[in-house]
């Protein structure tokens, strides 16, 4: 070795240092992080263990890869091929709104749904029945009972939910009685994919006065979007945990789910 480095001249040694240097900062150089790992992380600890370079690893061993390796997926391709990087892309904003959702902006409706299957279970084997737990909704407006998860404390989080909505005047009963479902083990209409219902962390309160995207369009063009709930009953969720369906694009006013990754929230 010092044979050679004696042969070396200096211009020559110093090339090979900094290329030495480059080299080795390269490979010491963490992997991104990922901004949704990281929020999932901090909203699910009692599931989720650490990040390992791709891998998002749980408490019980399991490894689940953050990115796919693909990083120019269309719109439709993000919703039937999400993988953990992708579901925090379209960031949700609480609060109220300010205006109708950008064509697409729909924060929340990307799902790895490997993920929400192991925390919640697979509703087509029965791993979701289990851990139902039924609660009184709005009991003083007789809102009878739901049945909810009770992973990640949903069903304590919802009966929560239920007793600041019953603060509200009583102006505002029509919205939330009667609820529309809880639990629902199918897929989203028209397509491959489960939505919250299927883990029994969603609810849907009254349709009478809701909204939903594919009810307004109409022949293709752009969805106009409509509303009727008011802001105070979505605040009331937000503040619990849970997303609104009326700050999507492709909106359904009467869903809210429980997403504490998407409001920055840390689990509890
Ligand atoms: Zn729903």
């Amino acid at each position: 070795m010092i044979t050679t480095r004696h042969h070396l001249r200096l211009g020559q040694a110093i090339t090979l240092l900094c290329a030495i240097t480059l080299a080795s900062e390269r490979a010491l150089a963490a992997p991104e992080p990922s901004p949704s790992a990281e929020a999932l992380l901090r909203a699910y600890p009692d599931h989720l263990s650490r990040i390992e370079g791709n891998d998002l690893v749980w408490r019980d061993g399991t490894r689940m890869p953050i990115s796919d390796g693909r990083s120019t997926k269309d719109f439709d391709t993000l919703l039937d091929h999400a993988d953990i990087d992708d579901m925090l892309l379209m960031p949700y904003r609480p609060g109220p709104p300010s205006g109708a959702p950008a064509l697409n902006e729909d924060p929340g409706r990307v799902r790895y749904e490997p993920f929400f299957s192991k925390m919640y279970g697979d509703c087509r084997k029965g791993g979701v029945t289990a851990h139902l737990r039924e609660i009184k909704w709005l009991p003083q407006w007789g809102g009878g009972t739901l049945k909810i998860t009770t992973v990640n404390g949903v069903a304590d989080r919802l009966e929560a939910v239920g007793r600041d909505l019953a603060k509200l005047p009583e102006s505002f009963k029509k919205y939330l009685v009667p609820a529309a479902g809880t639990f629902n083990c199918r897929l989203i209409a028209g397509t491959e994919r489960r939505s919250m219902h299927a883990y029994a962390a969603a609810i849907d309160i009254n349709t009478g006065f809701t909204n939903y995207w594919l009810w307004a369009k109409a022949g293709g063009g752009t969805i106009p979007y409509v509303n009727r709930i008011p802001f105070e009953i979505v605040k009331i969720f937000e503040d619990h945990g849970f997303v609104w369906g009326g700050k999507w694009y492709h909106y359904d006013t009467m869903h809210f789910e429980y997403r504490p990754e998407l409001l920055g929230r840390r689990g509890d």
